[in-house]
């Protein structure tokens, strides 16, 4: 916990792009649970994520080039267990200064590449919290084979197999083995 302590809480770190110096500008820290309201709401908690960028200016753009770890706690939808899912996004985005053209959606900015600002400000929070609500797994599998709950019983199939009957076969394939007089 020695190196957690020590790493800047970069939370509050904001950077107006016209003031940006013109050689590369490195980052690392991390930004605590507490300032993550948007990943929170989205999962079941989350410890503090780490973040390691790099930012430039590249013709009127900023681009911002790096890492953002973090572990979110999820709940498995077939057996309905907590568990801990380590995230990770490369990051490679680009901010520009004004209002967006297109007059997009914050959802849309999101996917985007690049990301208009329109108060000219770039927040490693706002980023941070974007690229981990983007890492998040579509379906929140325990493990990929997670065999989920008993039906019957409501045993977790993965820890402790029961010995129910298996639900009766009414598949297509169930239909198909009957034709062939299986
Ligand atoms: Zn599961
Ligand atoms: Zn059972």
């Amino acid at each position: 916990m020695g190196m957690e302590a020590s790493e800047r809480d970069l939370s509050g770190t904001v950077i107006a792009l016209h003031g940006i110096p013109p050689h590369p500008l490195h980052m690392a820290g991390m930004i605590p649970p507490n300032a993550l309201k948007e990943l929170q709401q989205a999962t079941e908690g989350t410890a503090p994520v780490h973040v390691q960028i790099s930012l430039h200016m590249e013709n009127g753009k900023l681009r911002v080039e790096g890492r953002v770890t973090g572990v979110v706690s999820l709940i498995c939808p077939r057996c309905l267990n907590r568990f801990e899912q380590p995230l990770l996004a490369e990051v490679e985005r680009e901010y520009v200064a004004g209002k967006d053209p297109a007059n997009l959606t914050r959802e849309s900015e999101m996917v985007d590449d690049i990301v208009h600002l329109a108060d000219g400000i770039f927040s490693v929070k706002r980023m941070a919290e974007e690229e981990m609500i983007l890492a998040l797994p579509m379906i929140p599998l325990c493990r990929d084979d997670c065999r989920g709950l008993c039906t019957v019983c409501g045993a977790d199939l993965s820890r402790n197999p029961c010995s129910c009957a298996p639900p009766p076969d009414d598949g297509p394939f169930a239909a198909l083995k009957k034709l062939k007089g299986g």
